[in-house]
């Protein structure tokens, strides 16, 4: 016998007809002897509808009014789900959030989940019963009503699954699984048949929507097997597992984020400090910053780049006004149009010449590239948004992803042990909170940068082209904004290879009028884990602690999983450990 928890999207239960569809799938599953826990969104677009309705009424409801309001539309739902089950003849009992005890804190319209009880649900379970349990929604310690931001019953989901142990979690909803890119975007876009919790959480919040980026990192945090599949077909969707069972490929998916928008504080001081003091400003208010792009400066100045969602520009541009008030910098530029193209695959990183590939597509559609940033598993390239489309067609044609689901299983590295139920429960205290992995040191590299590099389409593809043909293997890339239309790309490469990076960028650059720095030794710092990006505030627990160590930061690089820094070698070893301390990690 096997515990399942199937959730079912609004779209999956927008009329009676859907709800007994869906209704006879969990039966079905129930009767084949399975005990059965279905997590249920608001019907069809209940949840919008209710929004409105309170925009009607106030432009400022209060966000714990917001909360008792749109917890009723998974209240609707579950009832009518039960409702559905027991006309069927069979067992069911509908539950919220609170009955459940689900605890979160008291953030209000986007609560963290802070303890789940499972004795009620079990119970239910054992008498035969399926259990209908309300998405998105939980009580604070006094018992107010709260929700987990919008798109939050697949996190109740996954959660539950993994303090039930569920043996899987399946997703129904209006797609048939995770595609290669948007398929309403592209046509061509392929199924996979697996993807890896960190592609899908590096795809997830770039655009890809399918499921919530928060239940993605509690499914990897506890292992817990996901599909994805369609509620009206009966196809088998897509797995989303660890990296050693999914199937490996250099780039298993490309990503459009099209509400973007991009500050720069340019002409900051280049010295320990001044990103603390940024990111600091930011998550103070909450805002979740994305790409973080710091190029190398000179003559003591650096420009720090980021880009935050459309709808928090303004507040984050009065923050960063401030704080460039406040350290002296230059000034603070912006632009509101922007959208950023990822490519995804935990293969990246055995692969050569992925990023010359992604940037020649681009250039060959005369689409300038105005920042990039990278990851072991991603390229992020930031364009104007009205170049986002073809963007994705020219990428996802260049890596071929419109056919074969190729690739062998990725390296043994990654399965999670499978927990006891009370480890999990041990767990639970802060289930949501930040999950920071590891520190690494590597100070096996070597930086090289052009400075003044002409800001026209095709300047990163001819670069690295040339780089990947000169059979240098590249590990982090940063293109800083421009300013006065020229641009800033820096990338490292393994010590060993500075001589013959210098050679060929030297070359590169006297063919643009360009110049080359280097710096023959420089230590990359790494903190991986999960929620790094949708915690507004990890970037500034990284920057405080070096700061306050006199550490200054030559280059920054960010995404889901992941934030990178550069120092000076000398450095490597005292920020490895004042980051190890400031993280936790023994
Ligand atoms: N009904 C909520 C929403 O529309 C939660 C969900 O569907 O996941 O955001
Ligand atoms: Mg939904």
């Amino acid at each position: 016998m096997a515990l399942v928890v199937q959730k079912f999207g609004g779209t999956s239960v927008a009329d009676p007809e859907k709800i007994k569809a869906a209704a006879a799938k969990a039966i079905a599953r129930h009767a084949a002897g399975d005990q059965v826990v279905v997590v249920v969104s608001a019907m069809g677009h209940q949840t919008d509808i209710l929004v409105d309705l309170a925009k009607a009424i106030t432009d400022r409801p209060s966000a714990r009014e917001m909360d008792m309001l749109l917890s009723t539309g998974e209240q609707v739902s579950v009832a009518l789900f039960a409702m559905a089950i027991h006309a069927a003849g069979h067992k069911a009992v509908s539950l919220t959030g609170a009955q459940i005890g689900i605890r979160t804190d008291s953030t209000h319209t986007k609560a963290r989940i802070r303890s789940i009880s499972t004795d009620h649900v079990k119970g239910l379970l054992d008498s035969g019963a399926i259990v209908i349990a309300a998405g998105f929604q939980g009580i604070d310690q006094n018992g107010n009503i709260t929700t987990l931001g919008r798109g939050g019953s697949d996190t109740t989901a996954v959660a539950l699954a993994a303090v039930l142990d569920a043996d899987l979690c399946e997703i129904y909803t209006d797609v048939d699984g995770i595609y290669t890119t948007d398929p309403r975007l592209l046509p061509e876009a392929r199924r996979l048949e697996s993807i890896a919790y960190d592609e899908m959480l590096e795809l997830a919040s770039l655009g890809a929507g399918v499921m919530h980026s928060r239940s993605i990192e509690f499914a990897k945090k506890f292992g817990v097997k996901v599909v994805v599949r369609s509620s009206f077909k009966d196809l088998p969707g897509t797995m989303i597992l660890a990296a050693d069972q999914a199937v490996c490929r250099p780039v298993s998916g490309v990503a459009l984020a099209k509400d973007e928008a991009r500050i720069t504080l340019e002409g900051a001081p280049d010295q320990p400090g001044s990103s603390h003091a940024l990111f600091s400003s930011l998550a103070e208010s909450g805002i979740a910053v994305d790409m973080i792009v710091q190029n190398v400066g000179q003559g003591g100045r650096a420009g720090i780049s980021f880009t935050v969602p459309e709808d928090d520009l303004d507040n984050a541009l009065d923050r960063t006004r401030a704080v460039a008030a406040s350290i002296g910098a230059e000034g603070v530029s912006h632009d509101g149009g922007v959208a950023k193209v990822s490519v995804v695959g935990v293969g990246m990183e055995a692969a050569e010449g992925v990023a010359g590939r992604m940037f020649t597509a681009l250039s060959a559609e005369k689409i300038n590239v105005h920042m990039i940033t990278t990851s072991e598993i991603k390229i992020s390239a930031l364009v104007d948004r009205a170049d986002g489309p073809a963007a994705v067609r020219a990428v996802h044609k260049a890596f071929g992803l419109e056919h074969g689901d190729g690739g062998p299983p990725c390296g043994a590295a990654g399965a999670l042990p499978k927990s006891s139920p009370l480890d999990v429960v041990r767990r639970l205290e802060g289930m949501e909170d930040l999950a920071i992995e590891d520190c690494l040191l590597d100070s096996s590299q070597a930086l090289v940068t052009f400075a003044d590099l002409p800001d026209t389409p095709g300047v990163a593809a001819d670069v690295f082209q040339e780089v990947g043909r000169a059979g240098l293997v590249v590990d982090m890339i940063v293109q800083s904004n421009p300013r006065d239309g020229h641009a800033e790309i820096s990338f490292t490469v393994p010590a060993a290879s500075r001589d013959k990076a210098i050679e060929v960028a030297t070359r590169i650059a006297a063919a643009r009028g360009a110049t080359v720095a280097d710096v023959p030794h420089v230590s990359k710092l790494s903190i991986t884990g999960v929620g790094i990006r949708s915690h507004a505030g990890v970037a500034d627990r990284l920057f405080m602690p070096l700061a306050q160590a006199g550490v200054n930061i030559d280059l920054v690089s960010t995404s889901e999983v992941r934030l990178n820094v550069v120092v000076a070698a000398e450095h490597g070893e005292k920020s490895l450990a004042v980051l190890r301390k400031a993280f936790g990690l023994a």
